[in-house]
């Protein structure tokens, strides 16, 4: 088989774990299989480069951040090769740009186009085992780029579907997917399977176990991804295409979300074209907005958009904000960092009603306001104030059952 590993940040966080990491790969290898290793930077290493550069300026230039972050998974890239080899089996170390990850020109947060694959693929005939740099890539014209927060997952996965590799195995600090984040409900339980649509949606309302954008190209490739700790041997959680016994499953987990920021723009006036030419000014400068909500007017003149948007990005999309709400009229704009967002997802929802209804009666029972609701056809999601994240999270986990088996 050809298994890609992926090594997470507490995974490799110092010598002793990159030592472990080399032992699990010899081991992969010795039992017959072609191996690739992604790994992340050290635990806590991307925060200290953001934070070094931050004391230098509040607004460093993006393209000298990326040259700044990518330096971190060099280091593990080059460490894990090294302590492979130390083992007696050949590893090459590769970044990037030397495994061919081509990404779009956004940095920071950079899409990856394509994978030329040819020389990890020569490598692995050889006998090698590949040991490549996740989180970063590089443009057409040869700028390094990386791929946002938690990014090596994507580097994982795409690397896999570019191999046509038989697994992608997410190595982490938790055994797998659970029903919610065990790090702040113990009694959270661990899935033996998920759907990719279940687990896109996870990531993509918090669940940080995995990066949102590699559970959506894992869905589009087919990937067959297992996530599972580098701490132990237990078996971890197999996301897949859905099958029947999901279905039976009506919330399958609780995820949250302290990373959002709402932004309201006051007394807008109420005509067509007002929210076009809002969202159309903050996608322009590639932010991705959430949650809307327009209040209806109680004149018919003025009216009230609320929006959530990534907290990285909420400086940049408030002065889009108050540039258009000067250029329209409008009374100004607000900003609310004290937010969060809460969110059950399962696709038994399809069929079964009185879900939504639910959830609010248990914010309710805790006192909890809601402050936003929005919903698709396999999650409910509320915005609250953010001291009440843990308890809202602990309630839901409780009244829909999933501390139980
Ligand atoms: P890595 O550095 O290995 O990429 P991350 O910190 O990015 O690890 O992701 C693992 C963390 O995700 C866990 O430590 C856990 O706190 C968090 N997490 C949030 N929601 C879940 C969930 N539903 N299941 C498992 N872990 C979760
Ligand atoms: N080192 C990067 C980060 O901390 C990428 C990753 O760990 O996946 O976000
Ligand atoms: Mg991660």
């Amino acid at each position: 088989m050809l298994i890609v590993q992926k090594y997470g940040g507490t995974s490799v966080a110092n010598v002793d774990r990159i030592k472990a990491v080399a032992e699990r790969v010899v081991k992969t290898v010795k039992e017959g299989n072609s191996v690739v290793v992604v790994v992340s930077a050290m635990a806590g290493e991307t925060d200290k480069l953001i934070n070094l550069a931050h004391q230098i300026s509040p607004t460093p230039n993006e393209r000298e951040m990326d040259l700044l972050l990518s330096s971190g998974e060099r280091i593990t890239t080059a460490l894990t090769a090294i302590a492979i080899e130390s083992l007696g089996v050949k590893a090459i170390a590769l970044t990037g740009r030397q495994m061919g990850i081509i990404t779009d020109k956004f940095h920071t947060k950079a899409k990856i186009s394509e994978i030329k694959a040819e020389r990890a693929r020569k490598a692995l005939q050889d006998g090698y085992v590949v040991v490549v740099a996740g989180f970063q890539g590089i443009t057409d014209d040869d700028e390094v780029t990386t791929l946002g927060r938690g990014g090596s997952d994507l580097s994982a996965v795409a690397v896999a579907a570019a191999l046509n590799a038989d697994l992608c195995e997410i190595y982490t600090d938790v055994d797998g997917v659970y029903t919610t984040d065990p790090n702040i409900v113990p009694q959270a339980r661990k899935l033996d399977k998920i759907s990719y649509e279940e687990m896109l949606e996870l990531a993509s309302l918090g669940a940080k176990v995995l990066q949102t954008r590699s559970v959506e190209f894992a869905m589009k490739y087919n990937v067959p991804v297992v996530v599972r700790s580098s701490f132990n041997d237990n078996q971890g959680t197999i996301v897949k295409k859905e099958d029947e016994d999901m279905e039976d499953v009506l919330v399958s987990g609780v995820a949250y979300d302290k990373n959002q920021t709402k932004i309201t723009i006051l007394g807008v006036p109420d005509k067509p074209g007002v929210a076009a030419k809002l969202f159309n000014a903050i996608a322009s400068k590639n932010i991705v907005v959430d949650m809307i909500v327009q209040n209806i007017s109680s004149d018919g003149k003025e009216t009230d958009i609320s929006f959530t948007v990534p907290k990285t990005d909420s400086r940049k999309a408030l002065e889009i904000t108050e540039y258009i709400a000067k250029e329209m009229g409008a009374k100004g704009a607000l900003i609310a960092e004290d937010i969060a967002k809460v969110s059950i997802v399962g696709v038994g929802m399809r069929t079964h009603s009185g879900v939504a209804a639910k959830m609010f009666e248990v914010l309710s029972n805790h006192g909890i306001n809601i402050l936003m609701i929005s919903t698709s056809e396999i999650k409910v999601s509320c915005v609250i104030n953010v001291k009440y994240t843990e308890l809202a999270v602990r309630a839901l986990h409780e009244a829909f059952g999933l501390d139980k088996e």
